[in-house]
């Protein structure tokens, strides 16, 4: 069982989940517990031989009910690949999915605010390599997502609708455009390869998608994986997160879009979150985002 405790001095939750210590740590492939259960093999979390996309509650969860949810998404039955390399269909499938939990986590009277993420990479504290993310249903709004609909009120109007159009009439950072989904690197961006991707209409949520934009979305997103991929020719850990509207009953309006925050700053380098990221709460980076951008864009173009 998860207790919360709220921290007065920043005003925010922490999760106290112990049971997780006891988690699969970075098993050998033969013992994955998301690859299928093959005939006469281990009976991994999923009983079967075969699948294609795999949702499932999380054996050690952050949050469950009554108090919220803690899922694990699968992306394919193969243990080795990542969300650039899945097939398009199947990646566009892979949105579907998010939008059906996103539907079922959100209808629930304990779950405020449903979080689609992944983590890519040891880099980022992942512990099993099978191509995965994961989904968080909260029971409270938690601090980001509140600071985003702060931005809202701030400049009177969307955030992201209006970052989006700054972003679109300078465009030095923009990386990638279709019709319905753009992905830039931020203005101010935190890390050095940081990158959002933004419906171009004002969508809340998966849930107001168009299947075209679905479509989209999935393909701009295997896109910017794939070069982050190729920019140092070596799997590119992340973390990505999934905004979306709130969904409790204080609802709040939003504006879909999905957020990759990469620790690497060179190849071989990783940013560290020290004194002044820690401790002030102000970001030092030592890249700028156009030049980021541009050496981004570059890798899109090889990695096709
Ligand atoms: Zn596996
Ligand atoms: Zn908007
Ligand atoms: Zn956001």
């Amino acid at each position: 069982m998860s207790e919360l405790r709220f921290e007065e001095l920043r005003g925010e939750q922490v999760a106290y989940a112990i049971h997780r210590q006891e988690r699969t740590f970075l098993p050998d492939r033969d013992h994955c517990p998301l690859c299928p259960t093959r005939p006469g093999g281990p009976v991994t979390e999923i009983p079967v031989a075969a699948f294609e996309i795999a949702v499932f509650d999380n054996r050690f969860p952050a949050f469950e009910a009554p108090h919220g949810a803690a899922e694990v998404v699968v992306y394919t039955d193969k243990h080795e690949g990542s969300l650039g390399t899945l097939a398009p269909e199947r990646a566009e499938a892979l949105m579907w999915v998010w939008r059906h939990r996103y539907m079922e986590l959100g209808a629930r009277a304990d779950v405020d605010y449903v979080f689609i993420f992944e983590n890519r990479g040891v880099e980022v504290g992942v512990t099993l390599h099978h191509p995965h993310g994961q989904i968080y249903g909260y029971p409270f709004l938690p601090p980001v997502p509140a600071r985003e609909i702060a931005a809202d009120e701030r400049l009177g109007g969307c955030a992201p609708c209006k970052l989006l159009g700054d972003e679109l009439a300078d465009g030095r950072r923009v990386l990638v455009e279709t019709d319905a989904v753009v992905a830039y690197v931020p203005y101010a961006a935190r890390w050095a390869y940081e990158a959002h991707v933004v419906l171009r209409a004002h969508r809340a949520s998966l849930l107001h998608c168009e299947a075209a934009e679905l479509h989209a979305l999935a393909s701009v997103l295997q896109t910017l994986v794939r070069g982050y991929d190729a920019l140092f020719e070596r799997p590119f850990p992340y973390v990505m997160a999934v905004h979306q509207a709130p969904t409790g009953a204080d609802t709040h309006d939003g504006h879909l879009h999905v957020e990759f925050y990469p620790p690497l700053r060179t190849a071989d380098k990783l940013k560290y979150l020290a004194g002044s990221e820690q401790g002030a709460g102000t970001f030092i980076s030592d890249t700028l985002p156009e030049e980021s951008a541009a050496a981004l864009r570059e890798a899109i173009d090889r990695a096709g």
